[in-house]
Protein backbone atom coordinates (compact mmCIF):
# COMPACT_ATOMS: atom_id res chain seq x y z
CA UNK A 1 0.00 0.00 0.00
CA UNK A 2 1.64 3.35 -1.42
CA UNK A 3 4.79 1.24 0.46
CA UNK A 4 7.45 3.11 -2.06
CA UNK A 5 6.01 7.09 -0.70
CA UNK A 6 6.36 5.54 2.95
CA UNK A 7 9.92 3.62 2.30
CA UNK A 8 11.34 6.50 -0.29
CA UNK A 9 10.06 9.40 0.98
CA UNK A 10 8.27 9.81 4.50
CA UNK A 11 10.51 7.30 6.20
CA UNK A 12 13.36 9.45 4.77
CA UNK A 13 11.83 12.57 5.80
CA UNK A 14 12.04 13.57 2.00
CA UNK A 15 8.77 14.79 1.61
CA UNK A 16 8.13 18.55 0.84
CA UNK A 17 4.58 18.32 2.03
CA UNK A 18 2.94 19.72 -1.02
CA UNK A 19 0.06 17.35 -1.01
CA UNK A 20 -0.19 16.40 -5.04
CA UNK A 21 -0.10 12.51 -3.64
CA UNK A 22 -3.08 13.27 -2.25
CA UNK A 23 -4.80 15.25 -4.68
CA UNK A 24 -4.58 12.50 -7.41
CA UNK A 25 -5.59 9.35 -4.77
CA UNK A 26 -8.79 8.63 -6.65
CA UNK A 27 -9.51 5.95 -3.66
CA UNK A 28 -9.31 8.61 -0.93
CA UNK A 29 -6.63 5.86 0.92
CA UNK A 30 -4.21 9.19 1.59
CA UNK A 31 -5.01 11.93 3.78
CA UNK A 32 -2.77 14.75 5.09
CA UNK A 33 -3.09 17.49 8.16
CA UNK A 34 -0.32 19.44 7.41
CA UNK A 35 -0.49 21.51 10.28
CA UNK A 36 -0.62 18.35 12.36
CA UNK A 37 1.69 15.62 10.35
CA UNK A 38 5.00 16.00 8.27
CA UNK A 39 3.98 14.01 5.50
CA UNK A 40 0.37 12.12 4.54
CA UNK A 41 -0.80 9.27 6.53
CA UNK A 42 -2.34 6.24 5.19
CA UNK A 43 -5.88 5.45 6.47
CA UNK A 44 -6.94 1.53 6.92
CA UNK A 45 -9.62 0.16 5.07
CA UNK A 46 -11.48 -2.88 7.24
CA UNK A 47 -14.19 -4.88 6.04
CA UNK A 48 -16.16 -7.73 7.97
CA UNK A 49 -15.66 -11.05 6.05
CA UNK A 50 -18.59 -13.09 7.83
CA UNK A 51 -17.76 -12.37 11.55
CA UNK A 52 -14.44 -11.76 10.93
CA UNK A 53 -13.03 -8.23 10.50
CA UNK A 54 -10.35 -7.91 7.58
CA UNK A 55 -7.97 -5.35 6.48
CA UNK A 56 -8.23 -4.52 3.07
CA UNK A 57 -5.31 -2.57 0.73
CA UNK A 58 -7.66 -0.76 -1.88
CA UNK A 59 -3.93 0.04 -3.59
CA UNK A 60 -3.54 -3.46 -4.92
CA UNK A 61 -5.42 -3.10 -8.25
CA UNK A 62 -4.77 0.71 -8.41
CA UNK A 63 -1.44 2.40 -10.27
CA UNK A 64 -0.73 4.01 -7.27
CA UNK A 65 -0.89 7.86 -9.09
CA UNK A 66 0.84 9.19 -6.21
CA UNK A 67 3.75 7.42 -7.38
CA UNK A 68 4.16 8.74 -10.74
CA UNK A 69 3.72 12.43 -9.62
CA UNK A 70 5.54 12.83 -6.21
CA UNK A 71 8.58 14.97 -6.88
CA UNK A 72 10.89 13.26 -4.83
CA UNK A 73 10.94 10.05 -6.73
CA UNK A 74 12.68 11.40 -9.53
CA UNK A 75 16.50 12.56 -9.90
CA UNK A 76 16.17 16.14 -10.90
CA UNK A 77 18.46 17.37 -13.83
CA UNK A 78 19.57 21.15 -13.33
CA UNK A 79 17.92 23.58 -15.78
CA UNK A 80 19.44 26.33 -17.72
CA UNK A 81 18.99 30.08 -16.18
CA UNK A 82 16.75 31.38 -18.73
CA UNK A 83 15.87 34.64 -19.58
CA UNK A 84 16.30 36.95 -16.96
CA UNK A 85 13.77 40.35 -15.97
CA UNK A 86 13.55 43.00 -13.22
CA UNK A 87 10.15 43.58 -12.30
CA UNK A 88 8.43 46.24 -10.13
CA UNK A 89 4.94 46.07 -9.19
CA UNK A 90 2.85 49.18 -10.32
CA UNK A 91 -0.58 47.76 -8.63
CA UNK A 92 -0.40 46.03 -5.65
CA UNK A 93 3.02 46.58 -4.21
CA UNK A 94 3.75 43.05 -4.92
CA UNK A 95 5.17 41.76 -8.38
CA UNK A 96 3.72 38.35 -8.56
CA UNK A 97 0.09 39.73 -7.26
CA UNK A 98 0.34 42.42 -10.19
CA UNK A 99 0.79 38.92 -12.55
CA UNK A 100 -1.75 37.47 -11.44
CA UNK A 101 -4.11 40.49 -11.15
CA UNK A 102 -3.18 40.96 -15.30
CA UNK A 103 -3.46 37.69 -16.24
CA UNK A 104 -7.16 37.32 -14.32
CA UNK A 105 -8.70 40.73 -15.46
CA UNK A 106 -7.53 39.47 -19.63
CA UNK A 107 -8.97 36.46 -18.93
CA UNK A 108 -5.76 35.00 -19.57
CA UNK A 109 -6.18 32.74 -16.08
CA UNK A 110 -9.25 31.42 -15.00
CA UNK A 111 -8.09 30.90 -11.66
CA UNK A 112 -5.13 30.70 -8.62
CA UNK A 113 -4.31 28.70 -6.41
CA UNK A 114 -2.29 29.90 -3.34
CA UNK A 115 -1.66 30.05 0.31
CA UNK A 116 -3.73 32.61 3.06
CA UNK A 117 -3.03 32.76 6.50
CA UNK A 118 -5.38 32.05 8.56
CA UNK A 119 -7.41 35.24 10.39
CA UNK A 120 -6.56 34.33 13.96
CA UNK A 121 -4.03 31.26 14.35
CA UNK A 122 -1.94 32.26 10.86
CA UNK A 123 -1.66 29.03 10.07
CA UNK A 124 -1.17 28.90 6.19
CA UNK A 125 -4.42 27.94 4.16
CA UNK A 126 -4.20 27.19 0.57
CA UNK A 127 -7.20 28.55 -1.53
CA UNK A 128 -8.38 28.77 -5.16
CA UNK A 129 -8.97 32.25 -6.24
CA UNK A 130 -11.43 32.73 -9.01
CA UNK A 131 -11.63 36.91 -9.18
CA UNK A 132 -8.82 39.38 -9.05
CA UNK A 133 -10.48 41.49 -5.99
CA UNK A 134 -10.45 38.32 -3.74
CA UNK A 135 -6.92 38.32 -4.07
CA UNK A 136 -6.30 41.86 -2.62
CA UNK A 137 -5.31 40.74 1.18
CA UNK A 138 -3.59 37.37 0.17
CA UNK A 139 0.06 37.06 1.16
CA UNK A 140 0.51 34.39 -1.53
CA UNK A 141 3.59 33.38 -0.58
CA UNK A 142 4.35 32.55 2.88
CA UNK A 143 7.51 30.72 4.22
CA UNK A 144 5.00 27.98 5.99
CA UNK A 145 4.57 24.25 5.16
CA UNK A 146 1.58 23.86 3.33
CA UNK A 147 -0.36 21.46 1.14
CA UNK A 148 -1.58 23.50 -1.62
CA UNK A 149 -1.50 20.92 -4.17
CA UNK A 150 -4.03 19.23 -2.43
CA UNK A 151 -6.57 21.67 -4.35
CA UNK A 152 -5.24 21.00 -7.60
CA UNK A 153 -8.61 18.13 -7.48
CA UNK A 154 -10.36 21.71 -7.13
CA UNK A 155 -10.00 22.90 -10.47
CA UNK A 156 -10.13 20.21 -12.91
CA UNK A 157 -13.03 22.19 -14.81
CA UNK A 158 -11.12 25.50 -15.50
CA UNK A 159 -9.02 25.85 -18.59
CA UNK A 160 -5.73 27.61 -17.06
CA UNK A 161 -4.88 27.94 -13.27
CA UNK A 162 -1.79 29.89 -12.19
CA UNK A 163 -0.38 27.99 -9.19
CA UNK A 164 1.74 30.13 -6.46
CA UNK A 165 4.28 28.18 -4.46
CA UNK A 166 7.57 26.93 -3.96
CA UNK A 167 9.47 24.91 -6.55
CA UNK A 168 8.61 21.71 -5.39
CA UNK A 169 5.46 22.49 -6.41
CA UNK A 170 6.52 23.60 -9.74
CA UNK A 171 8.46 19.81 -9.69
CA UNK A 172 5.29 18.03 -8.52
CA UNK A 173 3.11 19.50 -11.13
CA UNK A 174 5.90 18.73 -13.78
CA UNK A 175 5.36 15.39 -12.83
CA UNK A 176 1.69 15.53 -13.56
CA UNK A 177 1.96 17.06 -16.72
CA UNK A 178 3.99 15.11 -18.64
CA UNK A 179 2.64 11.39 -17.36
CA UNK A 180 0.86 9.38 -19.61
CA UNK A 181 -1.00 7.36 -16.76
CA UNK A 182 -4.95 7.15 -17.82
CA UNK A 183 -5.98 8.00 -14.32
CA UNK A 184 -4.04 11.47 -13.94
CA UNK A 185 -6.25 12.54 -16.82
CA UNK A 186 -8.63 14.87 -15.25
CA UNK A 187 -6.07 16.45 -13.36
CA UNK A 188 -4.13 17.28 -16.76
CA UNK A 189 -7.41 19.20 -18.11
CA UNK A 190 -6.34 22.60 -16.96
CA UNK A 191 -3.18 24.21 -18.11
CA UNK A 192 -1.00 24.95 -15.17
CA UNK A 193 1.17 28.29 -15.20
CA UNK A 194 3.68 27.40 -12.45
CA UNK A 195 5.05 30.24 -10.93
CA UNK A 196 7.90 30.08 -7.90
CA UNK A 197 9.01 31.99 -5.57
CA UNK A 198 12.95 31.61 -4.61
CA UNK A 199 13.49 29.04 -1.93
CA UNK A 200 15.65 28.24 0.63
CA UNK A 201 12.71 26.41 3.07
CA UNK A 202 9.59 26.37 4.55
CA UNK A 203 8.77 26.17 8.40
CA UNK A 204 6.50 23.73 10.04
CA UNK A 205 3.46 25.96 11.36
CA UNK A 206 4.56 25.35 15.31
CA UNK A 207 7.60 28.13 13.83
CA UNK A 208 4.48 30.81 14.46
CA UNK A 209 4.60 29.91 18.34
CA UNK A 210 8.34 30.68 18.83
CA UNK A 211 7.88 33.80 16.95
CA UNK A 212 5.23 35.13 19.35
CA UNK A 213 6.97 34.48 22.01
CA UNK A 214 10.24 35.92 20.72
CA UNK A 215 9.24 38.80 19.06
CA UNK A 216 6.14 38.97 21.67
CA UNK A 217 3.95 39.69 18.33
CA UNK A 218 -0.11 38.94 18.99
CA UNK A 219 -0.62 36.02 15.84
CA UNK A 220 -3.86 38.21 15.45
CA UNK A 221 -2.49 40.94 14.66
CA UNK A 222 0.14 39.65 11.76
CA UNK A 223 -1.02 40.43 8.01
CA UNK A 224 1.74 39.14 6.05
CA UNK A 225 4.81 36.88 6.94
CA UNK A 226 7.79 37.03 4.06
CA UNK A 227 11.44 36.15 4.00
CA UNK A 228 13.61 39.24 3.38
CA UNK A 229 15.36 40.10 0.61
CA UNK A 230 18.54 38.20 1.16
CA UNK A 231 17.03 35.23 2.39
CA UNK A 232 18.38 35.35 5.52
CA UNK A 233 15.57 36.58 7.93
CA UNK A 234 11.92 36.39 8.47
CA UNK A 235 9.90 39.32 8.11
CA UNK A 236 6.62 39.96 10.03
CA UNK A 237 4.01 42.26 8.85
CA UNK A 238 2.22 43.77 11.91
CA UNK A 239 -0.23 46.62 12.49
CA UNK A 240 2.50 48.23 14.73
CA UNK A 241 4.94 48.07 11.62
CA UNK A 242 7.21 45.29 10.70
CA UNK A 243 8.99 42.86 13.03
CA UNK A 244 12.15 40.60 12.07
CA UNK A 245 13.79 37.30 13.15
CA UNK A 246 16.93 35.32 11.73
CA UNK A 247 16.00 32.32 9.99
CA UNK A 248 19.06 30.81 11.78
CA UNK A 249 17.19 31.25 15.04
CA UNK A 250 13.86 29.45 13.43
CA UNK A 251 16.82 26.61 11.64
CA UNK A 252 14.82 23.68 14.06
CA UNK A 253 11.48 24.90 12.77
CA UNK A 254 12.66 23.77 8.75
CA UNK A 255 10.53 21.54 6.97
CA UNK A 256 12.58 17.89 7.04
CA UNK A 257 12.27 17.56 3.31
CA UNK A 258 13.72 20.88 2.84
CA UNK A 259 17.41 19.95 3.37
CA UNK A 260 16.83 17.68 0.87
CA UNK A 261 15.86 19.85 -1.57
CA UNK A 262 18.20 21.27 -4.11
CA UNK A 263 15.92 23.49 -6.04
CA UNK A 264 16.21 27.39 -5.10
CA UNK A 265 15.38 28.87 -8.52
CA UNK A 266 12.23 27.04 -9.31
CA UNK A 267 13.64 24.84 -12.18
CA UNK A 268 10.73 23.40 -13.47
CA UNK A 269 8.45 26.76 -12.68
CA UNK A 270 7.43 29.19 -15.97
CA UNK A 271 8.30 32.04 -14.15
CA UNK A 272 10.58 31.54 -10.86
CA UNK A 273 10.39 34.92 -8.92
CA UNK A 274 12.45 36.17 -6.03
CA UNK A 275 14.90 39.35 -4.67
CA UNK A 276 18.22 38.03 -5.50
CA UNK A 277 19.42 39.88 -8.87
CA UNK A 278 17.70 42.77 -8.52
CA UNK A 279 18.00 46.14 -7.18
CA UNK A 280 15.86 46.86 -3.60
CA UNK A 281 12.40 47.62 -4.40
CA UNK A 282 12.44 45.07 -7.39
CA UNK A 283 12.17 41.49 -8.18
CA UNK A 284 13.75 39.00 -10.60
CA UNK A 285 11.87 36.54 -12.23
CA UNK A 286 13.22 33.96 -14.28
CA UNK A 287 10.87 32.83 -17.68
CA UNK A 288 11.49 29.12 -18.28
CA UNK A 289 8.69 29.14 -20.96
CA UNK A 290 6.02 31.00 -23.66
CA UNK A 291 3.16 30.73 -21.23
CA UNK A 292 5.27 32.39 -18.61
CA UNK A 293 7.17 34.89 -21.31
CA UNK A 294 3.35 35.83 -22.68
CA UNK A 295 1.86 36.74 -18.97
CA UNK A 296 5.12 39.20 -18.32
CA UNK A 297 4.96 40.93 -21.16
CA UNK A 298 1.21 41.60 -21.47
CA UNK A 299 1.75 42.80 -17.43
CA UNK A 300 4.42 44.98 -19.05
CA UNK A 301 2.42 46.16 -21.83
CA UNK A 302 -0.60 47.03 -19.54
CA UNK A 303 1.32 49.01 -16.65
CA UNK A 304 0.78 46.32 -14.20
CA UNK A 305 4.21 45.83 -13.46
CA UNK A 306 7.67 48.05 -14.67
CA UNK A 307 10.70 46.50 -16.49
CA UNK A 308 13.47 47.79 -14.48
CA UNK A 309 17.42 46.94 -15.06
CA UNK A 310 18.67 43.38 -13.26
CA UNK A 311 21.90 44.05 -11.41
CA UNK A 312 24.79 43.75 -13.93
CA UNK A 313 25.84 40.94 -11.81
CA UNK A 314 22.48 39.14 -11.69
CA UNK A 315 23.14 35.79 -13.21
CA UNK A 316 26.44 35.69 -11.04
CA UNK A 317 24.42 35.66 -7.50
CA UNK A 318 21.75 33.89 -9.00
CA UNK A 319 23.86 30.92 -10.21
CA UNK A 320 26.01 31.47 -6.60
CA UNK A 321 23.06 31.02 -4.33
CA UNK A 322 21.96 27.91 -6.63
CA UNK A 323 24.99 26.81 -5.91
CA UNK A 324 24.91 26.81 -2.07
CA UNK A 325 21.82 25.12 -1.97
CA UNK A 326 23.22 22.80 -4.39
CA UNK A 327 25.37 21.53 -1.57
CA UNK A 328 22.33 19.67 -0.35
CA UNK A 329 23.02 17.09 -2.52
CA UNK A 330 25.45 15.10 0.11
CA UNK A 331 22.29 14.83 2.22
CA UNK A 332 20.48 13.17 -1.58
CA UNK A 333 23.44 11.06 -1.52
CA UNK A 334 23.19 9.75 2.02
CA UNK A 335 19.16 9.38 1.48
CA UNK A 336 20.47 7.30 -1.47
CA UNK A 337 22.92 4.77 -0.04
CA UNK A 338 20.76 4.31 3.33
CA UNK A 339 17.67 3.33 0.98
CA UNK A 340 19.59 0.83 -1.24
CA UNK A 341 21.09 -0.70 2.42
CA UNK A 342 17.43 -1.13 3.00
CA UNK A 343 16.82 -2.35 -0.12
CA UNK A 344 19.77 -4.95 0.66
CA UNK A 345 18.71 -5.54 3.69
CA UNK A 346 15.47 -6.71 2.73
CA UNK A 347 16.56 -8.84 -0.17
CA UNK A 348 17.33 -11.98 1.78
CA UNK A 349 13.77 -12.16 3.34
CA UNK A 350 12.65 -11.48 -0.08
CA UNK A 351 15.20 -14.15 -1.38
CA UNK A 352 13.84 -16.84 1.97
CA UNK A 353 9.73 -16.33 1.21
CA UNK A 354 11.04 -17.43 -2.38
CA UNK A 355 13.24 -20.56 -1.31
CA UNK A 356 10.30 -21.37 1.07
CA UNK A 357 7.91 -21.57 -1.98
CA UNK A 358 10.39 -23.12 -4.31
CA UNK A 359 10.49 -25.96 -1.03
CA UNK A 360 6.92 -26.15 -0.61
CA UNK A 361 6.66 -27.03 -4.21
CA UNK A 362 9.65 -29.62 -4.68
CA UNK A 363 7.67 -31.36 -1.78
CA UNK A 364 4.86 -31.16 -3.60
CA UNK A 365 6.24 -32.50 -6.70
CA UNK A 366 8.40 -35.35 -4.07
CA UNK A 367 4.68 -36.22 -3.10
CA UNK A 368 4.20 -36.21 -6.55
CA UNK A 369 7.16 -38.85 -7.48
S1 LIG B 1 6.42 15.18 -1.66
FE1 LIG B 1 4.29 15.69 -2.16
S2 LIG B 1 3.68 14.01 -3.54
FE2 LIG B 1 5.53 13.34 -2.50
S3 LIG B 1 4.82 12.18 -0.69
FE3 LIG B 1 5.15 14.32 -0.03
S4 LIG B 1 3.14 15.27 -0.25
FE4 LIG B 1 3.10 13.41 -1.47
S1 LIG C 1 13.30 24.10 0.01
FE1 LIG C 1 12.62 22.72 -1.61
S2 LIG C 1 11.32 21.21 -0.56
FE2 LIG C 1 11.50 23.00 0.77
S3 LIG C 1 9.74 24.23 0.22
FE3 LIG C 1 11.48 25.00 -0.95
S4 LIG C 1 11.28 23.91 -2.88
FE4 LIG C 1 10.01 22.81 -1.44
Amino acid sequence: MSEKLKEEVWDLERCTGCGLCVAVCNKGVLEFDESVDRHPTIKEFRRMVGYREVKIDPCKLCKEPGIEVCPRLVDWEPEKLGKIVSLRSKVSGDVIKDLLLCGLELGAIDGVIAVDLDKWNKKPVPKVFSHAEDLKNVPLLVPLFSAGLKLINRVRRKKRVAVVGPPCWAQGLKRLETSTMDVLEPFQRPEYLKISSFCSGVFYPEVLSKIEKELNVPLWSISDVKVNEKESEIVLRTQSGEATISLKELAGFMAKGCARCTDFAGEQADIAIGSIGSEPGSKTAIIRSQLGEELVMAAIKLNYVEQREPKLRAREEIRDFIEAKKKRESAVEVDKAFLALIKGLKKPVVDEEALKKLESLSGLKKRED
